[in-house]
């Protein structure tokens, strides 16, 4: 049976994790500047936990126009953006009439189709490098995305099937079926796609849960070297959730599954921690993590959007105070165009190399609020 870490103190943990991030990281610490594209609010499936998501039946619910992700590169990239994440709910044109309508409008059937083509625009309008969030992905719609993109995402969240179960945060949900997110990971990886993961924290599973769902990325990972990050992401409550009155985890239980995340993953994977969902951010640098992930200068977090990002000067004084220094990353990390062209599309070689300097880090560093 594998490591729990139940009598581990989280010093010992803490202490394994910044010794294995030490030597493979160093003292750096890495954001991505980017700009956030909820290209559509709408999503077949109902968690208990997500504020994203708008009912076709509010006049909230949309699909934004190619007019309108244009305009918001064009702000990401003035404000010295180099990464356009798409975020956007999983397939509800497979459920609503809306989203399938709205669709039809656009020139579409399949969500993934219209999300191909935006980030083509992206690319031959802006100098921005697209990533894209879809969620679960047939073998299809990775290779339909993955020549206009620089790298894709999905939060594997948790392997628990016990919480598809009436009441709990998945019930009814397709895309959170674990065997789902699992395979579009594994789909990911044998398509050489640069990945990003994640834990959600605090929604119900246990202890051993996460342990297991950090094994099932490394896994993963091992099949194919493709897991770029892993992300801790804790629970956050809001009013107008199922999970209202749900504990959010504490930051001890962040600190020790940050750490046990180091000590199971693989060193190369960057280790990130969101620096807007705990007033207590810094204290992720001292349980291993290496990266704050994507950070705006121009929108808002869509999926917390109750919490403000940190301004990029003050977290940078934040981290050196820590002993840490900042630094822009890219979108897609530099292990997959370092020395190696077989992760990243032909047509985007030119761009990731214009973009970066020799260490593989963003060329042009960014720390003001506006560039
Ligand atoms: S968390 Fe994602 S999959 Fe779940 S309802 Fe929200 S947008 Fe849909």
């Amino acid at each position: 049976m594998a490591e729990t870490f139940r009598n581990w103190t989280t010093g010992e943990l803490t202490a394994r994790a910044c010794d294995i991030r030490d030597r493979h990281w160093g003292r750096t610490v890495t954001y991505s500047r980017k700009v956030f594209v909820p290209l559509t609010n709408m999503c077949r499936d109902t968690c208990g936990y997500c504020t994203f998501v708008k009912h076709p039946e509010t006049p909230e619910a949309n699909i934004l126009t190619p007019d309108e992700v244009l305009a918001m590169a064009r702000r990401g990239e003035a404000k010295g953006c180099k990464e356009l994440l798409f975020s956007l709910g999983e397939k509800p044109e497979l459920r609503y009439d809306k989203a399938r309508d709205g669709l039809r409008r656009l020139g579409h059937a399949r969500m993934t189709d219209y999300l191909r083509d935006m980030c083509r625009l992206v690319l031959d309008e802006t100098g921005l490098l697209p990533h894209v969030n879809a969620g679960t992905l047939a073998d299809d719609e990775i290779d339909a995305l993955r020549p206009v993109s620089a790298s894709m995402g999905m939060m594997l969240e948790t392997v628990s099937r016990r919480l598809t179960r009436k009441g709990q945060p998945h019930y009814a949900c397709p895309d959170k079926t674990p065997v789902q997110r699992l395979r579009t990971l594994d789909r990911a990886g044998q398509k050489q796609v640069p990945f990003t993961t994640g834990l959600l924290i605090g929604i119900g599973e246990t202890w051993d849960e996460r342990i297991d769902a950090l094994h099932a990325i490394e896994a993963a990972h091992r099949r194919h070297g493709h897991v770029q990050e892993v992300i801790v992401q804790n629970f956050q409550r809001k009013p107008d959730i199922a999970m209202a009155r749900h504990p959010e985890p504490t930051l001890d239980d962040m600190l020790r599954t940050i750490a046990a995340a180091r000590i199971i993953l693989s060193p190369e994977i960057s280790l990130q921690a969101p620096p807007n969902l705990s007033k207590r951010h810094i204290d992720y640098l001292n349980a291993g993590i290496n990266d704050w992930g994507g950070i705006s200068p121009v929108t808002i977090d869509f999926i917390n959007p109750q919490h403000d990002w940190p301004e990029i000067r003050q977290l940078s004084a934040s981290c050196a105070a820590a002993g840490f220094t900042l630094q822009e990353r890219l979108t897609v990390y530099p292990r997959f165009f370092a020395n190696r062209d077989d992760f990243i599309a032909p047509a985007l070689h030119i761009r990731v190399a214009a973009m970066s300097r020799p260490d593989g880090l963003a060329r042009e560093q960014c720390l003001e609020a506006g560039a």
